[in-house]
């Protein structure tokens, strides 16, 4: 196989026909054991296309260009300014390019895409964006210091990158996931050798083609697809890699975090959650059943922030959970790429046959299926190979279930009855992960206490699943280390160097 450089004009059809390869130093090639893999579609389980299976000599390679190009004047030496406008136009160019990112997250992840447009897409140009005012405005400081002897000291920080970054991401968000990433890393002169999933590679590699469309020199941003066991270990483990960064399970994080102490790499992690979603007796019972909704089947419930325990007060409790049930059967579920659909199939066969064992254990543990659990009616032959999924609801449920305990990543909203606020926070706290909660009263004491003590990284109040480039999101406990965006994630993606120049 030999790989070329992209033949224009381009259309998804022509895209999604090529044998893609390993962006490594700028070129696009192989994978040096020759071997592929292939994406598939979730809504017929047909192959999409085929992908280079990288292994540890391409991350070998990857690396190097990345260490390469960090010395290489023509992006160390840029100035702030110069660097911000090479993400100025990387976000120009991804909205330049928004249907054929959309179409192509669609086919690949399963998601509408409307879904894709607004979100995916939307949220990596912000992202850029964002990231590209930064270059030229985070400055260090020059520090009063007290020193003894009389010393007179100027000590001032100056922020450096770390160095070649390792960025692995989940299937859920696959071009934003890596925006998340990528952003921050190049704003600060870092290069990144990025992963993305199996499942869901081809948006990020026709990123990457814009990225160096964009004017980023060779070696600053490479890709190497292929299996998570082999290329993103590799990752993780390589000497030459300064950072790892990764979004994905906990499970998956506790490996990367081993691997990375062989050189004591820097480490940040944004994982699981099950977050609490909370309805307060004085709320619009139609309004929240659709905003609960909403928070749990929002792209196919595969959303690491999904507002997957529903806890309603009791008085409220029977209103809402019927208004509830309806809404999610007037979902509509197909293929992502019919405008009328409003989730799509699941990511993967596998991924359907975990959510559908969540399903079966929390019924043989006492739960009741109030809608769902099933594939829904009405789809066309030609998804008879699809991942579909209805929109499930699960009632009677307790905290000694692994329905409430465990993250399903799917569907699947699990909903409980309160009645006091303490036992709320007690039961909203009890969960090994902290990512998100959200909360809907328009009492504001309430609405205050519970934020303050609910341990999560974000708390939505009158509404749900928001994010912006310039608010930290990220994990209490089990859910992760760092934050991502934001300007305190410049922290994760720079050293701190303290000058002493002793003026005596
Ligand atoms: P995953 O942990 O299985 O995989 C994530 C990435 O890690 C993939 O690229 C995968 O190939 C790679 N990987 C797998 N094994 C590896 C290994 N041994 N070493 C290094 N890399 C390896 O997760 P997933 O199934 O792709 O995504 C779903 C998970 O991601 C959920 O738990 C979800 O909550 C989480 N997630 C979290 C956030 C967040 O911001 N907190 C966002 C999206 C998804």
């Amino acid at each position: 196989m030999t790989v070329s450089s992209p033949p224009a004009p381009l259309t998804v059809a022509s895209f999604l026909a090529r044998e893609h390869g390993l962006l490594i130093g700028g070129r696009w090639r192989p994978a040096e054991s020759g071997q592929t893999f292939v994406s598939v579609d979730p809504a017929t389980g047909h192959p999409l296309a085929t992908l280079a299976r990288g292994g540890p000599a391409d991350v070998d390679a990857a690396v190097a260009a990345a260490r390469a190009a960090l010395a290489d004047p023509r992006w160390r030496d840029l100035n702030p300014l110069q660097r911000g406008e090479l993400l100025h136009r990387l976000a120009e160019l991804v909205e330049e390019h928004a249907e054929e990112l959309a179409l192509i997250e669609s086919l690949d992840n399963g998601k509408p895409v409307s879904v894709a447009r607004a979100v995916d897409v939307g949220t990596t140009a912000k992202l850029f964006r964002y990231f590209s005012g930064w270059p030229s405005k985070f400055e260090g400081a020059t520090i009063p210091l007290s020193p003894r002897g009389g010393l007179r000291i100027l000590n001032y920080t100056v922020h450096e990158p770390v160095g070649v970054v390792g960025a692995i991401v989940p299937w859920n968000f696959p071009m934003s996931m890596a925006s998340w990433k990528l952003a921050p890393a190049l704003a600060m002169g870092n290069t990144v050798v990025l992963k993305p999933a199996e499942e869901t590679s081809l948006s990020t590699l026709r990123l990457a083609e814009l990225a160096a469309e964009a004017g980023f020199p060779p070696g600053v941003l490479n890709v190497v697809t292929g299996p998570g066991s082999v290329v993103g270990a590799a990752i993780a483990a390589h000497p030459g890699v300064d950072k790892v960064a990764f979004t994905g399970s906990t499970e998956v994080g506790r490996l990367v975090t081993t691997a990375a102490t062989g050189n004591m790499k820097k480490v940040s992690l944004e994982l699981g959650g099950k977050s609490p979603h909370i309805v307060l007796p004085d709320a619009d019972p139609a309004a929240v059943a659709a905003a609960a909704a909403d928070g749990i089947f929002f792209n196919q419930g595969q959303t690491c922030t999904a507002g997957s325990r529903l806890y309603v007060h009791a008085d409220l409790y029977d209103e809402v959970m019927s208004a509830l049930v309806e809404h999610a059967r007037r979902i509509v579920v197909g293929p992502g790429q019919d405008p009328a659909t409003q989730m799509g199939p699941l990511v993967s066969a596998r991924q359907l046959a975990t959510v559908n064992s969540y399903v079966e254990s929390g019924l043989a543990e006492g739960a009741v299926l109030a809608t769902g659990g099933t594939r829904p009616d009405g789809l066309g032959d030609q998804y008879a190979g699809g991942y579909f999924l209805a929109p499930t609801v699960l009632t009677e449920t307790t905290h000694a279930m692994r329905v409430v305990r465990e993250e399903i990543f799917g569907p699947v909203l699990v909903a409980m009855r309160w009645r006091e606020v303490d036992e709320l926070i007690d039961k909203a706290n009890d969960s090994p992960y902290g990512l998100s909660a959200g909360l809907w009263t328009n009492n504001l004491t309430q609405a205050h206490r519970i934020a303050a003590a609910i341990r999560a990284g974000t708390i939505w109040i009158n509404c749900y699943n928001l994010t912006d480039p310039a608010s930290p999101f990220g994990g209490f406990k089990q859910s992760g280390w760092g934050r991502e965006m934001g300007r305190g994630v410049l922290e994760q993606y720079t050293e701190t160097k303290s000058v002493w120049v002793n003026l005596t």
